[in-house]
């Protein structure tokens, strides 16, 4: 789905039009993946339109840059301000809400520490990322010839432009094969994640996730899934998974901002459960819409009313 253009991009503390956001061809970034950034949601609610989770995602986005040496010229509170900023301005209710800080132009060789920084953050209208019917009947998968990355060479935990890469093979691959989307096993071949989405399988009526060692991204949806599904009285294991679980599971679900919670119905053209929503996949889906959407009270502090 193409981008919907908004009107303004907050650019190093400036809202700039859309069409003049532009950076120099040798920036730093463009060359090497030299960047951090942030996926983050707005919902519209009957209260208004509210970010979701957005402490955890500014947060993350410092830790990120934390972790790619990358001194951001603004504090955790002056972005979290300027998010809030880039929705009014744009007029959005619900949309998507990208923070990117990146090194800009100054040399070419690897090391990017001469670099300037920059932080832009653009928001802009989107719908549901792997379709809407996705969110009902279920996407099917693929486990990928490519591996996510092993501990040791970039780091998963960060949300840097250049792991993404590794994401891109992972998605293009699954829908040249007519998947949806990809499910990488990590170095040691136990089941990892998607290529922008976390994983959960239901068997016996316990949630089982893959844990922060197997070279995922600690997802913020993965974290409300497993808040809510507790609440909702569900053992949650962050265990290592091996391939096969995958095939004899009751149910399996992604949890992502883009994906949101969305079931998985086939896995390598294995029917997983019934071939479509799980009952506890419905079970949290149902807590999570009704809170991003207003319709259930926001019992843990999740929306941040722009
Ligand atoms: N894994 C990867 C690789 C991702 O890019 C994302 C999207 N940020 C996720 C998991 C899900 O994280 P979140 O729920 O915070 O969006």
């Amino acid at each position: 789905m193409p981008m919907k253009e908004s009107q303004w991009i907050w650019f190093d503390g400036e809202f700039v039009p859309w069409g003049e956001a532009k950076v120099h061809v040798l920036a730093h970034a463009l060359h090497y993946g030299s960047s951090v950034f942030e996926g983050i949601r707005a919902y519209e609610t009957s209260q208004g339109t509210a970010i979701f989770r957005l402490e955890p995602h500014v947060t993350r986005l410092f830790n990120s840059a934390k972790i790619a040496r990358m001194p951001v010229p603004f504090t955790p509170e002056q972005v979290t301000e300027a998010i809030a900023e880039t929705v009014r301005r744009n007029n959005l209710r619900a949309c998507y809400i990208r923070p990117l800080i990146f090194r800009g132009y100054e040399v070419l060789g690897v090391d990017p520490r001469r670099c300037p920084v920059h932080t832009v953050i653009a928001a802009f209208e989107w719908g549901t990322y792997l379709g809407s019917e996705a969110l009902e009947q279920g996407v099917d998968v693929g486990v990928s010839s490519w591996r996510r990355m092993a501990p040791d060479t970039f780091p998963a935990m960060a949300k840097i432009g250049g792991d993404y890469v590794n994401s891109q093979f992972m998605v293009m691959e699954a829908r040249d094969r007519g998947f949806v989307e990809a499910i990488a096993l990590d170095v040691y071949g136990y089941v990892s994640e998607g290529s922008g989405e976390n994983v959960f399988v239901v068997q016996n009526g316990i949630i089982y996730t893959p844990p922060l060692g197997a070279s995922i991204l600690g997802g913020i949806t993965r974290d409300s899934a497993i808040t809510i599904a507790r609440d909702l009285g569900y053992e949650v294991r962050e265990q290592l998974i091996p391939r096969e679980m995958l095939y004899i599971a009751d149910e399996m679900f992604f949890t992502g901002t883009a994906a949101e919670i969305t079931p998985i119905r086939s896995v390598d053209g294995q029917i997983i459960g019934k071939g479509c929503r799980g009952p506890v996949t419905a079970r949290i889906q149902e807590q999570f819409f009704g809170i991003t959407q207003g319709k259930l009270p926001d019992r843990y502090g999740w929306l941040y009313y722009v």
